[in-house]
């Protein structure tokens, strides 16, 4: 139905001749302008006319892709559906007023006719002509108006079916819209919660860097004075070893002091008992 409903859109817009390019246009990814000039065969500069006059009412939507290697842009194009439904409902809108105005018209109003010239006049004209056809003489006769208020009637429920199924597509789309709005922000939340973990791992590993060197300083530390205590218990033992050094060499010193003494009171003797011989 949609389909039928784009069609009948593009037409409106671009005459029934340029029908084609609707369902070209009608599609999810945007079509290359230049495909779209050799599918329709006409020329490039007539198939952009339409797509600027589709583009005018907002119903086609294009982005650009720059050619690498001639420089130039190359458009894509396509229809914007809830735009083109929103159109026809405004078309529709507009349809069912006229027809109202005209229902009312004919029921307020008198009109009359020539029945031979197949003419219709409103009653002020009519009065001015003094009920008399201009091209043939003939007496005006009042006008039926029961069976174009049937018509114009007729003409409006059909109008009020279509209103009904181009509401039922917008809906649709809103909702297409809506869903790829929900979609978009779950991907995004996802997206942040991933970046927050990742963060919180990279600050935890600094953290945990940084207490990995805290806890190799504290060991260095540890060694470094252990070190100094054995050096401060070696100084110790040196000046331990120098004193009792010190001592044992008071105590040679005084040793030999005696035996020196204890010689000399020796030789003395040896030389008084000499003496004696
Ligand atoms: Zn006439």
């Amino acid at each position: 139905m949609s389909k039928e409903l784009i069609r009948e859109i593009v037409v409106n817009v671009v005459g029934k001749q340029a029908e084609p390019i609707a369902d070209l246009l009608n599609s999810k990814k945007h079509v290359n302008e230049f495909n779209l000039a050799k599918k329709l065969e006409i020329t490039i500069n007539q198939t952009r006319n339409l797509l600027y006059k589709l583009s005018d009412q907002g119903l086609v939507s294009s982005i650009r892709k720059k050619d690498k290697k001639k420089g130039w842009y190359t458009y894509f194009w396509k229809i914007e559906n809830l735009k083109a439904f929103e159109f026809l409902k405004g078309l529709l809108d507009q349809r069912t007023n006229q027809i109202n105005a005209q229902i009312a018209s004919r029921e307020k109003n008198q009109f009359y006719v020539c029945e031979r010239c197949n003419l219709e006049y409103k009653e002020e004209n009519a009065l001015f002509m003094d009920f008399t056809c201009d091209e043939c003489g003939e007496i005006f006769k009042v006008k039926d108006n029961s069976k174009l208020v049937r018509a114009l009637q007729r003409n409006l429920k059909s109008i009020d079916g279509e209103m009904k199924l181009v509401e039922i597509e917008i809906q649709k789309e809103r909702d297409k819209i809506e869903k790829q709005r929900i979609r978009k922000d779950k991907k995004e939340k996802a997206e942040k919660t991933r970046i927050r973990k990742e963060k919180a791992a990279i600050r935890k590993a600094i953290r945990d860097k940084e207490k990995k060197k805290a806890g190799f300083k504290k060991t260095v530390k540890k060694k470094v004075a252990k070190k100094k205590g054995k050096k401060k218990a070696v100084k110790r033992k040196v000046k331990k070893l120098a004193k009792k050094k010190k001592v044992v060499k008071k105590v040679i010193k005084k040793k030999s002091k005696r035996q020196k003494a204890s010689s000399n009171t020796l030789k003395g003797t040896r030389v008084r008992s000499s003496g004696r011989k």
